[in-house]
C-alpha cells in the first residue's frame, strides 16, 4: 500500500489551506503521518487517491448511515438539481422533512432547519435562554457541541486530540455563563444548581460520542431532566451524532427520555449540510417570526440538502437497520475483546448500537477523565495497522467508529482479520 498521491496533495494543500484540512479532526495530529486524500466512495467502502480501498468506519463522522452514494439518495438529489440550487424562499420539501423529523422525536412539535450541527446547538442554546429568561448553561466535560464560543470548553475529541484545554480566541466573557459538570455525575450538576439560580438549561450528548463512546449509566438522563425541571431549567439533548443513528428517534427513544430541546445534524442530511433544532410548540414559538428570538440563514432549508435528507431518512426508516447494527457492532466489539485477550492488551470497549470504540486502558470509561487514561500511542499504532489492512477509522482515540447499513459479510471478515493484526502490533509496543 502506498500513499504517494495523498502525500503530494497534502504538501500542495499546505500552501493555501490550514494544515491542508478544513476541519482539524481530519489532520492526523495524534496518530502521526499525513492525512489521506479521498477520491471517491461507494457503499461501505472509501477509496483514496492512490487507489487504496478501505471499509469505512468514519462515514463522514456519522452522516453516511446508508453507506456512500445510496441509489435512492443519488437519484433524488440528481433530479432536484434540475430545479435549482437555492431560492431564498420556501419549498414543499422543507415541510416534508420537518414532518419526518417531528414524527421521529415526540418532543418536537416544530423544527427549524440550519446548515450544521454547530448552528443547531448554538440556536438551541439561544432558545433555552429565550424561553427561560436565564443565562447560564451547564455542559459536561468531554461533550462536544460544535465550535461556538460559549461551549468550546472541556469539549472532547478535537481539542483532546490536539491536547488543547480550550480554544484560543474565545473571550472570557463568552464562557462566563458556561458551567462544567462531569458526565454520569448528578452531584456535580446539583452543585451548580445549588450555587446559581439563573441556569437556563443543561446540554448533554445523551450518549457521549466525542470523548470516545461514553454511555449514560442507570437513570442518569431521567434524573438530569428531573433535576433541571425542578430548578426551572430545560434539558437540551444534543443528538447531532445519535439522532437517527442510535434509533430512528435517536438516543432519546432508546433511553426513554424526552428532552425539551433537541439538536440534530449529521445523519439528518445524509451527507448534505443540514442541522436542525426543535421543541414543543410552547418553546418553539419563541423563535422569529413567531417570537422574539432571532435566528436566520441564507441557505437554511436548502432545496438540495432537504431532498438528500428526505431520501436518506425515508430509506433508513424502511431499512430499519438497528437490529443489524446491534449484531454487527457486537461482533466487532467481541473481536476487539478476543484479540486483546489473545495478545494481552488492556482494552475497554464501549458501544451503543452502531457507535463504538476501544480505549487502551485498564479502567472502565464512564466519563472524560477515565477516557483520558487511554494510551493514545497504542491507539496510533492500532490505527495505522488498520489502515494497512484496509480499514478506515477516525484518526483519534476520542472519536467513535460508525457503522453503515451497507456493510457486508466480507467487510466484517476483513475488519476482524485487521483487528487481530492490529492488536498484535499493539502488544509489541
Ligand atoms: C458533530 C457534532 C456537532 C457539530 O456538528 P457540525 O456539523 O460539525 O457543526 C455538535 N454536537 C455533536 C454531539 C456532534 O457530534
Amino acid at each position: 500500500m502506498n500513499f504517494k498521491k495523498s502525500q503530494k496533495l497534502y504538501n500542495k494543500g499546505l500552501v493555501n489551506l490550514v494544515g491542508a484540512v478544513n476541519s482539524p479532526v481530519r489532520a492526523f495530529a495524534s496518530v502521526g503521518g499525513n492525512p489521506l486524500f479521498i477520491d471517491k466512495a461507494k457503499g461501505s467502502k472509501i477509496i483514496d487517491v492512490d487507489g487504496n480501498s478501505y471499509v469505512d468506519y468514519v462515514l463522514s463522522y456519522g452522516p453516511m448511515i446508508l453507506g456512500h452514494r445510496h441509489k435512492k439518495v443519488q437519484k433524488a438529489v440528481t433530479k432536484a438539481l434540475k430545479n435549482g440550487y437555492s431560492f431564498g424562499a420556501s419549498t414543499e420539501n422543507e415541510i416534508k422533512l420537518a414532518k419526518i423529523v417531528c414524527s421521529a422525536f415526540p418532543g418536537m412539535d416544530k423544527v427549524r432547519f440550519v446548515n450544521s450541527g454547530t448552528e443547531a446547538v448554538l440556536s438551541g442554546i439561544r432558545l433555552a435562554r429565550a424561553y427561560t429568561g436565564k443565562d447560564k448553561i451547564i455542559k459536561f466535560s468531554g461533550c462536544y457541541h460544535g465550535h461556538q464560543d460559549s461551549l468550546l470548553v472541556a469539549a472532547g475529541s478535537g481539542l483532546a486530540t490536539l491536547s488543547l484545554p480550550g480554544s484560543k480566541g474565545v473571550p472570557e466573557g463568552a464562557v462566563k455563563n458556561t458551567l462544567i459538570a462531569n458526565y454520569n455525575d448528578l452531584e456535580s450538576v446539583k452543585a451548580h444548581f445549588e450555587k446559581h439560580d439563573d441556569i437556563a438549561g443543561v446540554i448533554i450528548e445523551p450518549v457521549g460520542g466525542n470523548m470516545g463512546v461514553v454511555i449514560p449509566q442507570n437513570e442518569f438522563l431521567k434524573d438530569l431532566k428531573e433535576l433541571a425541571h425542578k430548578n426551572g431549567a430545560v434539558l437540551i439533548a444534543d443528538e447531532v451524532m445519535t439522532g437517527f443513528r442510535s434509533m430512528f428517534g435517536g438516543a432519546q427513544e432508546v433511553l426513554g427520555v424526552e428532552a425539551d430541546i433537541t439538536c440534530l445534524g449529521k445523519v439528518i442530511g445524509g451527507g448534505f449540510p443540514v442541522g436542525a433544532y426543535g421543541a414543543r410548540n410552547e418553546i418553539m414559538e419563541n423563535v422569529a417570526p413567531l417570537g422574539g428570538m432571532y435566528q436566520a440563514g441564507t441557505l437554511s432549508g436548502n432545496p438540495i440538502a432537504m431532498v438528500g435528507g428526505i431520501a436518506t431518512l425515508t430509506t433508513l426508516k424502511k431499512q430499519n437497520p438497528y437490529k443489524k447494527f446491534d449484531a454487527i457492532g457486537a461482533e466487532i466489539e467481541q473481536s476487539l475483546l478476543d484479540s486483546a485477550k489473545k495478545y494481552e492488551v488492556d482494552v475497554t470497549v464501549n458501544r451503543f448500537g452502531s457507535m463504538l470504540n476501544p480505549f487502551f486502558t485498564t479502567k472502565k470509561v464512564t466519563n472524560f477523565e477515565e477516557a483520558q487514561t487511554s494510551d493514545t500511542k497504542k491507539f496510533a499504532a492500532f490505527f495505522w495497522e488498520m489502515i494497512k489492512n484496509g480499514i478506515f477509522l477516525p484518526p483519534s482515540q476520542f472519536e467513535a467508529w460508525f457503522l453503515s447499513s451497507a456493510i457486508n459479510k466480507k467487510d466484517m471478515e476483513k475488519t476482524k482479520y485487521a483487528i487481530y493484526n492490529a492488536m498484535k502490533v499493539v502488544s509489541k509496543l
